[in-house]
């Protein structure tokens, strides 16, 4: 897996705006939904696209630079950004083994988020979902007067307390009625888990509507032993998404 500590910010921007594409192409986001990642030495700061879709971003005048503390732009005068960065923020601030964090609405994901039944790893892909299935994040347990209620965590109080569903090594938590984020140690990884998680929503359910008399989701030895193996060959699926992107003329990255 790559380090990010070592690239450079050039490097990281392109990898920034083709990893944006990325999810675009493969429906973990649409319009709605983004990737960030933390600046490489200054650790308390981190980088989003201003308010685009992310298929649509080309160019490293596109991102934004903003204070892990209060998802406040570093740049006062910066042009608009998304209103649920503290989902960024929160991650950044509480998990310095974060470097990257893709918060999505892919709709395979969200039955799971309002139907009690766990998302479970189904396949070997998805093994960091856990053998227990990915935690919920209720944002009703964590509004206070004053919040809107139109399910965006759009403040430092509701992103910590979905942060904090991350305790203990989790890798995608779930969240009602609206999607899922993921995290990760590079940009590399978080794409790979978000592409994942949204594929294994749509096994499990597939699975589900067979009727199944059992369903063999993986254990805990083989969910520990098939994410070992997903963060090693995380660059093989990298590769192949980087030329579909470079291969479709919606995309353009001048980085
Ligand atoms: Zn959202």
């Amino acid at each position: 897996m790559p380090d990010n500590s070592t690239l450079s910010l050039r490097t990281l921007f392109s990898t920034f705006i083709t990893g944006s594409h990325i999810l675009h192409q493969q429906n973990v986001l649409d319009a709605y939904g983004h990737l960030s990642f933390r600046h490489p030495t200054e650790h308390s700061h981190f980088f989003m696209s201003r308010y685009i879709a992310p298929g649509t971003i080309s160019s490293p005048s596109e991102i934004i630079e903003y204070h892990v503390s209060n998802a406040e732009p570093v740049d006062p005068n910066e042009t608009k950004g998304y209103s649920e960065r503290h989902i960024h923020s929160e991650i950044y601030k509480r998990f310095d083994s974060v470097h990257a964090v893709v918060h999505s609405h892919a709709d395979a994901v969200v039955p799971y988020t309002v139907s009690g039944v766990p998302l479970r790893p189904v396949f070997h892909m998805a093994g960091f979902l856990r053998a227990v299935g990915a935690p919920v994040y209720d944002i009703s347990d964590y509004r206070r007067d004053g919040d809107k209620f139109d399910m965006l965590v759009r403040n430092e109080h509701l992103g910590k307390g979905l942060a904090e569903h991350f305790d203990g090594g989790v890798g995608v938590v779930l969240m009602r009625g609206h999607g899922f984020t993921a995290v990760g140690g590079s940009m590399e990884e978080v794409v790979l888990r978000s592409v994942y998680t949204m594929k294994n929503a749509g096994i499990q359910t597939a699975a589900l509507t067979q009727r199944a008399a059992w369903l063999g989701y993986l254990s805990e030895e083989e969910t520990i032993g098939s994410t070992e193996m997903t963060q090693s060959t995380v660059t093989r699926p990298w590769g192949l998404w980087v030329r579909e992107v470079e291969a479709d003329n919606l995309y353009v990255n001048n980085a």
